[in-house]
């Protein structure tokens, strides 16, 4: 294979949330990574990495600093508590700097995202499989579907709503699947006060819309909305600019066109990031940065990252959306992430 020119390169690695134990949240969040496996990712960024800021990256990326080899970002979407009460203190007694992407309605009201309701919803109703079509007929799909199916139908659908209209769409699916609603005394979400706290601690608050829709597949003015609507929010909340943005991707692609990139420059962001699998380049676009799924192995998902600064990959699948993920390879099997991080570093090509 013909070398080619090694073009500097910076990884933000991505998480959602981190819990004692993973198997407790599988019917609610649904994607979370052991504190152990956390602590063990963070030893090896402060020991092997040099841990930045987003704040950095960006300017990086703009070709405004340099910053030394190996340098990584840590970077949590949508506001889960968990980043307050297991993530703060790991980050805080190895010295790493993070970035938190929150979703406003959901920290505002402690109501946990549309998508970890309907995972809860399908994972624990006994309606599914019954000859009840009710909610057959709300999701338009066949009776007799599996579980798997039936949430892949829903989080399908409800990527395509924002607001009222979300909210309208999981309450009937809890009510056609008998199901109590996930509210705030689940207590999943960060409070106001705790996101203030990070933010004291030094810590960068970044938006990640309203209601967490795929932007890309509703309306020009709703994605206004979401957007210039949290950023407002939070930026009330928190008494300063919000410079930082993480684009949702629950489900379907693509996760972003040219008009959300136009939205996003119109807002006034620094930087946005994706769950498209790659390292950041210098040069690259500001406002489309990639991220690298954190799984398990650390040292295997990153090494081919942070050395090879070439084409990487196809675009990410959301990990809310892991029935359309391409199947993983070798060790990285077992996983948070597996099949979607190794399907895209297959593409990686070394030196
Ligand atoms: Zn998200």
């Amino acid at each position: 294979m013909a070398a080619r020119a090694r073009v500097p390169s910076v990884v933000i690695l991505m998480y959602h949330s981190v819990v004692e134990d993973p198997r407790l949240t599988q019917n609610t969040i649904g994607i979370s990574q052991s504190r152990s496996d956390f602590e063990a990712h963070v030893k090896v960024i402060a020991q092997k990495f040099n841990p930045v800021t987003i704040e950095q990256v960006t300017r990086f990326a703009a070709g405004d600093c340099h910053l030394p080899a190996n340098s990584l970002a840590v970077t949590f979407d949508d506001g889960f508590l968990d980043k307050y009460q297991v993530v703060l203190p790991i980050l805080a007694r190895h010295g790493v700097p993070a970035t938190f992407y929150l979703m406003v309605d959901s920290v505002d009201s402690g109501i946990p995202p549309w998508y970890c309701r309907l995972n809860f919803s399908v994972r624990t109703t006994q309606r599914i499989g019954r000859a009840d079509p009710e909610y057959a007929v709300l999701c338009g799909m066949k009776l007799g579907e599996d579980r798997a199916k039936v949430l892949q139908i829903v989080v399908n659908e409800c990527a395509r709503k924002v607001g009222k209209e979300q909210a309208e769409f999981v309450r009937r699916l809890e009510t056609a699947l008998d199901v109590e609603p996930l509210g705030p005394e689940s207590r999943l979400m960060l409070r106001c006060d705790e996101v203030r706290e990070l933010r004291k601690l030094g810590h960068t608050i970044g938006g990640h819309t309203l209601s967490h829709p795929n932007l890309s597949h509703v309306s020009k003015e709703q994605a206004l909305s979401e957007i210039f609507g949290y950023k407002r929010r939070l930026e009330q909340e928190l008494g300063e600019p919000v410079a930082h943005f993480s684009y949702p991707h629950p489900a379907l692609n693509p996760q972003w066109t040219p008009c959300t990139l136009s939205i996003t420059r119109e807002a006034g962001f620094q930087s946005a990031v994706l769950t498209t699998c790659g390292p950041v380049r210098f040069g690259d676009e500001l406002l489309a940065m990639k991220r690298i799924y954190a799984a398990s192995d650390l040292d295997q998902c990153l090494e081919p990252a942070v050395h090879i600064p070439g084409q990487i990959g196809v675009a990410g699948q959301a990990p809310h959306d892991r029935k359309s993920g391409t199947p993983g390879v070798g060790r990285l099997r077992d996983s948070t992430f597996a099949g979607w991080l190794p399907a895209n570093l297959r593409f990686v090509e070394r030196f």
